[in-house]
């Protein structure tokens, strides 16, 4: 008999980015065990301070309409494993957490070193799941779908999470679940992510394409000035000198004090061509969306 892809052995930490695809996974994970997850299965948020206040709304929605415990983590150094757990009231909203990060790190991260998905995300959800739960070794449950076969190839030979105690299990690609499948499925709920699907995750992602970024800016400029606060620091100083480059998120486009000015300058224009540039966001985040 074929298992049900549903049906999660614990113990596991289900991965709820706030998202429409991970919503959609923790719904289908708690039909398929009857309504309630067994004790040993727990469902864990990761806030990185600049999620969208719709994004966490949908999470404290989700978890009071699905009768679900959600536990939110945040980054924070000066408590224990470096996590701090908080709730949808007292949740960092001006990206406290991330500033945090980068101001300890001395620089932004970018493409090449994400360092703010491990930080962030996916070292506060171990944490959580190995000292506050106290588990040695568990799966971790992420959200990655069918179609998107880069990134379950990337999380099913990614030796380095288990290094971390836990084994990846990807029920939505194991379903053969794709975006349409999610879609169609949240048009038929009574309540639903108030956000478009560029706008999720991080507001102004690094790795969000172009003219997500541009799209996004000129509905809510006010966005990028936690952005261009950022890169607007100090870059950190080393044996080698000023790297002035490591202020910045990505050195391949503009800095996001440039690109905020563009917005302004040339109004409701299209901008980008969405097709002209890789969006990274989809690759490289893990456990998002
Ligand atoms: S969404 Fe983007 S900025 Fe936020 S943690 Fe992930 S990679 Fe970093």
């Amino acid at each position: 008999m074929t298992r049900d892809p549903y049906c999660i052995a614990g113990p596991a930490v289900i991965s709820f980015s706030g998202g429409r695809t991970s919503g959609y996974m923790l719904k289908h994970i708690l039909d398929a065990h009857g309504g309630a997850l067994p004790d040993d299965v727990a469902v864990v948020f990761a806030n990185t301070g600049k999620e969208r206040p719709e994004t966490l709304d949908f999470v404290q929605e989700c978890g009071a309409r699905w009768n679900v415990q959600i536990t939110w983590v945040e980054y924070d150094w000066d408590e224990p494993h470096r996590t701090r757990i908080v709730s949808h009231n007292g949740a960092a909203r001006n990206g406290e957490p991330f500033e945090a990060l980068i101001d300890r790190k001395g620089f932004a991260p970018n493409p090449r070193l994400r360092f703010c998905t491990s930080f962030l995300k996916r070292d506060r959800i171990d944490s959580y799941a190995r000292y506050w739960l106290g588990w040695t070794s568990w799966s971790s449950v992420l959200g990655l779908r069918a179609d998107e076969p880069k990134r379950v190839h990337r999380q099913r030979s990614c030796s380095g999470r288990r290094r971390t105690g836990a084994t990846v299990q990807l029920p939505l690609a194991d379903a053969h679940v794709t975006e349409r499948d999610v879609l169609d499925w949240w048009a038929d709920q009574p309540f639903d992510l108030a956000l478009k699907s560029h706008e999720g995750n991080c507001d102004l992602c690094f790795l969000k394409a172009r003219w997500k970024i541009e799209a996004i800016m000129r509905d809510r400029p006010d966005l990028a000035r936690w952005w261009i606060a950022q890169e607007a620091k100090p870059g950190k100083s080393s044996a080698k000198g000023h790297c002035p480059d490591m202020r910045l998120f990505r050195i391949d486009r503009e800095p996001y004090a440039a690109l905020a000015d563009q917005v302004a300058r040339q109004g409701v224009l299209a901008l980008s061509d969405p097709a002209s540039e890789i969006d990274w966001e989809r690759e490289d985040c893990v456990r998002t969306d």
